[in-house]
């Protein structure tokens, strides 16, 4: 099978894709708050800018019912 490919074309499919993995790299990791008596996802949050600590202070914050009800909940890596 004959491939045709037009050199213009493949230029901006390549820009494009270089493009496209440094968007998946620079968020590639979340962290996720999941509740397991839920089974459901009470938040992501970009790594880059909530520490662990700070996803302390959101659960207080956000998902206190959860904690108060006696709810599973974790922080656990997520990659997208
Ligand atoms: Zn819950």
């Amino acid at each position: 099978m004959k491939t045709k490919i037009n050199p213009e074309f493949h230029q901006l499919n390549f820009d494009f894709i270089l493009k496209y993995s440094e968007i998946l790299m620079s968020c590639v990791e979340f962290k996720e708050i999941y509740c397991f008596n839920c089974k459901k996802t009470l938040g992501r949050y970009n790594e880059k800018y909530f520490s662990d600590l700070k996803m302390g202070e959101i659960i207080k914050a956000n998902h206190s019912s959860h904690v108060h009800e006696g709810h599973d909940i974790v922080i656990r890596k997520i990659t997208v």
